[in-house]
């Protein structure tokens, strides 16, 4: 199976090019920063702050499923769609804390590893922060996706409701995201493509074309 690692920052296009990419390839998709946000929903609920988390409430309330259809996606805890909820404003907010969990990360890395184990296709598009250096460093192809600063802020404003809420959520999540795994600079190895002047069309046949490269 062609394995394909794709990390960047917030609002750089990643996850809706690898939807596009993974669709078009006929190659499974695999969003890992879903598990962090269902991962923050459940925590939130249960009341546990991120410091309270433990491994045996981990494995034994945390059950969490997610679709590996880049044309049918969701995201479920416990049989519970929340493919909406994790999106909202107070899951990005309060994701970062969860995420710079030791216990959490691990746990993460065992999660996505299984999870691209259960893909029967011909590859799998796998995308996050730490996916090219921490969780799949051997990964076929590997690509850090960027954009400057400013284009990240304008596509992301379009997502959300309001202009305001978009720069304060993307700049300090990235700020404090970043203190964890550097998503910002590619690794020996990885591919840098940067969509600042590029349209969405323009960076999905980029990347399917890094991809492909790969392949022969
Ligand atoms: O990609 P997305 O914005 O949905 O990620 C949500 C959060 O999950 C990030 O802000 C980050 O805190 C965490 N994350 C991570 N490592 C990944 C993917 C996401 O720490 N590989």
């Amino acid at each position: 199976m062609h394995v394909v690692a794709i990390d960047g920052p917030a609002g750089s296009g990643k996850s809706s090019v690898s939807k596009s990419a993974a669709a078009r390839l006929y190659f499974g998709y695999l969003d890992t920063g879903a598990a962090y946000r269902a991962l923050t929903w459940a925590a939130l609920k249960a009341n546990l702050d991120a410091e309270k988390l433990t491994e045996s409430w981990l494995q034994e309330y945390f059950d969490y499923s997610i679709s590996l259809d880049p044309n049918d996606y969701w995201v479920k805890v416990a049989g519970l769609d929340l493919t909406e909820k994790i999106r909202e404003t107070y899951i990005a907010e309060s994701v970062s804390a969860y995420a710079r969990q030791p216990l959490v990360r691990k746990f993460m890395l065992e999660t996505t590893k299984s999870l691209v184990n259960q893909c029967n296709l011909a590859g799998i598009i796998v995308e996050g922060r730490d996916i090219t250096t921490v969780v799949l460093p051997d990964a076929q192809t590997r690509i850090l996706l960027t954009a400057s600063p400013e284009v990240r802020l304008e596509r992301r404003s379009k997502e959300l409701t309001s202009g305001a809420d978009a720069l304060n959520q993307v700049t300090q999540r990235d700020k404090s995201d970043s203190q964890i795994v550097d998503f910002m600079h590619p690794a020996p190895g990885v591919t840098l493509i940067d969509s600042t002047h590029m349209d969405f069309d323009e960076t999905v046949a980029k990347v399917i074309a890094t991809i492909t490269s790969d392949r022969r």
